[in-house]
């Protein structure tokens, strides 16, 4: 240890070896620590950049052990790993964000709970316990509704959205065939967005707290397509959601990288959607339109170093790369040519197999004005399409 530091060459503990994972190891690498990747998937793209790949189920009690002898900290790069293997390796290392924390998130009705009870303002929420619960829930809250699994669910899986009365019969149908012993799901109010925002925010153990600038995302089918930032928003509502993402994660007392997702209603007032305790998707720009990226800061938080600056160096406009896109985007004519205008930065995640709505890479559009950068994005988009 320097000055409450981790030397470099220390070996970080990664669960979970998706792109974030590889862009978290490749942030290490350049600071000087080695990475350990843990994930039962051996074509997970992190294993690649790692010292020491791991690829054994989350409950191999060998591979804990080998583990937990080589590393000096552990984080995670999805909430889906399991919070008990994070409790038991916060034994004997520091783990940021927290198994606490990792408890609380991946749980959709316990982050919304903690939200409420931190008066952090979410959209209306009933918990179902069994899929015969939803008739009598969606009386409560009204149509329409959207249905999410409380735990496991990611990029809109897991979700059934609920229109009007006569859907009420098959999503019931269809939660009690994917129903396991304990499953359970969130019923949402489905809010009529103006748009959808998202805040990161860089926390150290030493309760730094450095808030991005608020970021402007379009899904589609419940899979992030697009990030622009700044977001297209008044001084006051990016002040309020920068507020908000602060307030949420320092009542976590979470410390790491966090992503707060928020809805914008129209007359402004924001709602938090869910909280992500890792980099996010729509982060990835800071890689290129800031000097310290998302991934940057974790290493930082995890390895307590000093955060790092988080003002935008360049507005900037990210396309994610979808499925087959990956293979379009460098044999189509004009994405070749939209790729090779100044400012476009390509990056792209070795995932072998190609699956629809599967994450493959993302394309980052640098410009001097936003909408300049969103328009490059559209054209890509649109050439994507
Ligand atoms: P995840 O990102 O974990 O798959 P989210 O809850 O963020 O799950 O849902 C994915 C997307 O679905 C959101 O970004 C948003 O576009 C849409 N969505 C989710 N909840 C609602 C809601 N209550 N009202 C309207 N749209 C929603
Ligand atoms: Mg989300």
């Amino acid at each position: 240890m320097t000055g409450g530091s981790l030397e470099p060459g220390t070996v970080l503990g990664v669960l979970g070896g998706g792109q974030l994972g590889a862009m978290f190891a490749a942030a290490a690498d350049r600071l000087g620590y080695r990475v350990a990747v843990w994930d039962p998937d051996a074509a997970a793209p992190a294993h690649r950049l790692a010292q020491h790949a791991f690829a054994a189920s989350f409950s191999d009690p060998v591979t804990l052990e080998q583990f937990s002898k080589i590393v000096g900290a552990v984080t995670f790069e999805w909430e889906n790993v399991p919070a008990e293997l994070c409790g038991r390796l916060e034994k004997a290392h520091p783990v940021r964000p927290s198994g606490a924390v990792l408890r609380i998130i991946q749980d959709r009705i316990e982050q919304k709970r903690f939200l409420q009870s931190h008066h952090l303002p979410v959209p209306r929420f009933a918990s179902v316990e069994s899929a015969d619960q939803l008739p009598a829930h969606v009386r409560t809250l009204g149509l329409p509704a959207i249905c999410k699994t409380a735990t496991t669910g990611y990029d809109g899986k897991g979700q059934w959205s609920l229109r009007e009365p006569s859907d009420i019969a098959s999503v019931q149908q269809a939660l009690a065939a994917g129903s396991q012993r304990g499953t359970r799901w969130i019923l949402e109010t489905w809010l009529a967005f103006e748009r959808e925002l998202s805040v990161l925010v860089a926390r150290g153990s030493d309760g730094d707290c450095r808030v991005y600038p608020v970021a402007e995302n379009r899904h589609e089918q419940g899979i992030l397509r697009l990030t622009q930032v700044p977001a297209s928003v008044s001084v006051a509502v990016a002040t309020q959601a920068a507020d908000l993402a602060r307030r949420a994660v320092e009542a976590l007392n979470g410390v790491g990288v966090f992503c707060v997702e928020l809805f914008q209603m129209r007359g402004g007032e924001l709602l938090i959607n869910e909280i992500a305790p890792r980099p996010h998707n729509s982060g990835h720009y800071t890689l290129d339109a800031c000097s310290v990226s998302q991934f940057e800061q974790q290493v930082r938080t995890l390895c307590g170093l000093p955060l790092g600056e988080v003002r935008l160096a360049s507005p900037a406009a990210m396309v994610n790369l979808l499925g087959e896109d990956i293979r379009r985007v460098s044999d189509d004519p004009g994405c070749r040519e939209l790729l090779s205008k100044s400012g476009a930065k390509l990056h792209t995640y070795g995932k072998r197999e190609i699956r629809p709505g599967r994450k493959m890479g993302h394309v980052t559009f640098l410009a001097d004005r936003v909408d300049i950068a969103a328009d490059l994005a559209a054209q890509l988009m649109k050439r994507l399409a």
